[in-house]
């Protein structure tokens, strides 16, 4: 691999202790811990993995974290008054509802949970007051996965001020929250989605290219200008053993790790990138820690922001 390593799981454990002495800060001045409300809804599998994950990485760092469940045939009505008694509370600063919510729960259910949670508490930012404040670059809660990247580009000592940024995703909780943050420091960014013609041309231009489409090894080297910074937002499982040999040698870790498991976590950045870009984020290690490390630091925060009222 020729292309830098952009160390996610190193970054994100730095950040994560950083954050310890502003817990322990939180509990001397004013007697509280960050409280972290996370409510469930159903049993996803992978929402499973990802909930215990963040659970986990909050008390390790001394954040109370407690997990509401909801039945996975229950009414969007349910959340919602999980999220309205949670907004009550004194001792939660943070409010996380894991998606996706059971289809059950209607096309709309998704907005109207984001909605109700308290816009201060916001921890995922996806609220239309963290938005729109995101839009104007004034403080509030931003989306965890972009301002991760964020943090890794600047940790990472690469300064985005006059690149050319290409993200590929629009997403409300990916792609535009990313553009806006590279926008705001001084990037010059296009957007880019299913409907964009010519894609591996426009990608071709980017000195920065984001990939946050959720298809494996979709950006392939052809998309890519030779010494671009490539970060590969996507977590992708490939259970076809055809398209694993395809990506990586019989000998390599990662076909090995397939033989074990069956599947295999993939970015949306094909392998063979590594060998025209300057940097790239690997998959796993790469952004997903952040994503982890900056929910925490949005916690924290709320709570400073609450407790020092
Ligand atoms: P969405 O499905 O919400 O958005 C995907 C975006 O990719 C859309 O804007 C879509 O365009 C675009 N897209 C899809 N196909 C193409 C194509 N053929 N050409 C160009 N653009 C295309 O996904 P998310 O933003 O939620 O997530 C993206 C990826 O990031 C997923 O793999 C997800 O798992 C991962 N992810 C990782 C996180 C982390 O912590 N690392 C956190 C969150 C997500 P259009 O709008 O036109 O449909």
């Amino acid at each position: 691999m020729a292309a830098r390593a952009l160390d996610g799981t190193a970054t994100a454990a730095v950040i994560r202790q950083e954050l310890v002495p502003r817990v322990a800060a939180c509990v001397d001045r004013h007697g509280a811990s960050p409280g972290l409300g996370v409510v469930l809804a159903g049993h996803d599998p992978a929402s499973e993995i990802y909930v215990r994950h963040k659970l986990k990485a909050a008390a390790e760092i001394g954040i109370r974290a407690e997990l509401t469940r909801v039945s996975a045939d229950g009414h969007v009505d349910d959340v919602l008054a999980v999220v309205a008694q949670l907004n009550q509370r004194d001792d939660i600063h943070g409010i996380l509802v894991q998606s996706p919510l059971p289809p059950g729960m209607g096309d709309d259910a998704e907005t109207r949970v984001i909605d109700a949670i308290d816009p201060a508490k916001d921890v995922d930012g996806f609220t239309p007051s963290n938005v729109g404040l995101l839009v104007q670059n004034r403080k509030g809660l931003v989306a965890c996965t972009p301002a991760g990247v964020m943090e890794l580009l600047s940790r990472s000592a690469i300064d985005v001020k006059g690149m050319r940024a290409v993200v590929i995703g629009r997403s409300d909780i990916v792609g535009k929250p990313m553009a806006l943050l590279l926008l705001h420091r001084h990037a010059t960014v296009t957007i880019c989605h299913s409907r964009t013609r010519d894609l591996a041309a426009v990608a071709r231009e980017a000195d920065l290219l984001v990939a946050a489409i959720g298809r494996p090894a979709f950006v392939t080297p052809a998309f890519v200008r030779p010494g671009a910074t490539v970060i590969d937002v996507g977590i992708n499982s490939v259970t076809d053993p055809g398209l694993v040999r395809s990506w990586f040698p019989a000998d390599s870790p990662r076909a090995a790790a397939f033989e074990k498991r069956g599947a295999l976590t993939v970015g949306d950045v094909h392998p063979a990138v590594a060998d025209v870009a300057g940097a790239l984020t690997p998959v796993p290690g790469g952004v997903g820690p952040l994503t982890i490390a900056m929910l925490l630091s949005n916690t924290v925060r709320a709570a400073e922001t609450r407790l020092s009222r």
